[in-house]
């Protein structure tokens, strides 16, 4: 198997990768730029975090920085979906084969592991002379918008991108696993960012979870950089002592009482789609085990394995693959072929 003909297998994959990055990307802070920062800002006006709005050169500067950020993230979801072509990266696609105890477990494993990633590599990033080179882009963004989530410099979109590949080669995941932890991640990160606090308070308002790091958290680690480095959870702020001392003052300062009904509606709305996707991914996903899209991935599998030939069939094969699955998952057949490949070169 030559170099050439590597390069051009991954170029294969890219593009399908790419794109459902990049969808994510804008569905994820656009959608919560669009909900909580235009949509629901009046209501919300009370919890706005800062007196001042963002300038729109601000955003165009994120926007475009984030792009190359999914051009990263691409790269990095392109060579694990080859790698688990390999058995590299374990990606069982048949739910029953850990059970569903397994999938939950793994999902938590691969959030709690990757606030521990993000909490160390961050402070890492703060230590000066790797601050100027890789994070001080996304700190020109004093006052942060959904679309800061992403804008980083190249080495920090690495460093934040090689968490899943090192995690995977030690945890064996299945691709809903992989989705919830990415759509959780993008979320998160948008929300942290919007600059409005959304999380909800207790009467002394307090967080009600405590534990979670809300908007009002994340918001001072972009006023006061060498405070809040923790991205999902205050746990490691907390042991390591680097929660900014007022944080909660300043929780309850933003926290003030507002008209929730559209934002509980907002986020009832989100709630019921994001569950009626899945059901109806699921009930899809079994109804269409005999039908004409899994026959097809079955005879492109069987035209591949016939052919001898490769990255053509590949790339045929993948897109051969129906919109609603994730494009990390390999069907199994394809999975076995393309182990057995160096064997066919
Ligand atoms: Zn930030
Ligand atoms: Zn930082």
């Amino acid at each position: 198997m030559s170099v050439l003909s590597i390069l051009s297998d991954l170029g294969a994959i890219y593009p399908t990768v790419f794109t459902t990055d990049f969808l994510r990307y804008v569905i994820g802070a656009g959608g919560v730029y669009l909900i909580v920062n235009l949509l629901l800002s009046r209501h919300l006006a009370g919890r706005k975090i800062r007196e001042q709005s963002p300038p729109l050169k601000q955003i165009r500067r994120e926007i475009q920085a984030s792009f190359r950020t999914v051009l990263i993230f691409a790269l990095n979801g392109t060579l694990i979906v080859y790698g688990a072509g390999f058995g590299v990266f374990t990606i069982y696609t048949d739910a029953a084969a850990f059970g569903w105890w397994y999938l939950a477990f793994s999902t938590l494993v691969l959030i709690v592991l990757h606030d521990s990633w993000f909490y160390w590599a961050h402070r890492l990033l703060h230590y000066p002379p790797l601050f100027r080179l890789f994070h001080r882009l996304h700190h020109l963004s004093y006052n942060p918008t959904p679309f800061t989530s992403y804008s980083f410099g190249a080495g920090e979109a690495v460093a934040n991108a090689i968490y899943l590949p090192l995690t995977l080669l030690l945890l064996p995941v299945h691709p809903l696993a992989l989705l919830i932890f990415v759509i959780h991640m993008m979320l998160r990160n948008a929300i942290g960012h919007c600059g409005y606090e959304i999380f909800p308070a207790n009467r002394q308002r307090m967080p009600l979870f405590d534990w979670v790091t809300t908007v009002t958290h994340h918001d001072l680690h972009h006023s006061h950089a060498g405070y809040n480095m923790g991205l999902y959870f205050t746990w490691w702020d907390r042991w390591m002592g680097t929660e900014y001392p007022h944080y909660h003052a300043e929780f309850a300062r933003v926290s003030r009482p507002v008209d929730w009904w559209p934002y509980t509606t907002a986020v009832a709305i989100l709630v019921v789609s994001v569950i009626l996707g899945f059901s109806l991914a699921a009930a899809s996903e079994s109804a269409d085990q005999n039908s004409e899209p899994r026959r097809g991935i079955d005879e492109a599998t069987q035209a591949i394995a016939g052919s001898g030939c490769n990255r053509t069939s590949l790339h045929y094969a993948l897109s051969s693959m129906s919109d609603r699955e994730y494009p990390v998952v390999v069907p199994a057949s394809l999975h076995q072929w393309v182990a057995q490949w160096p064997n066919r070169e």
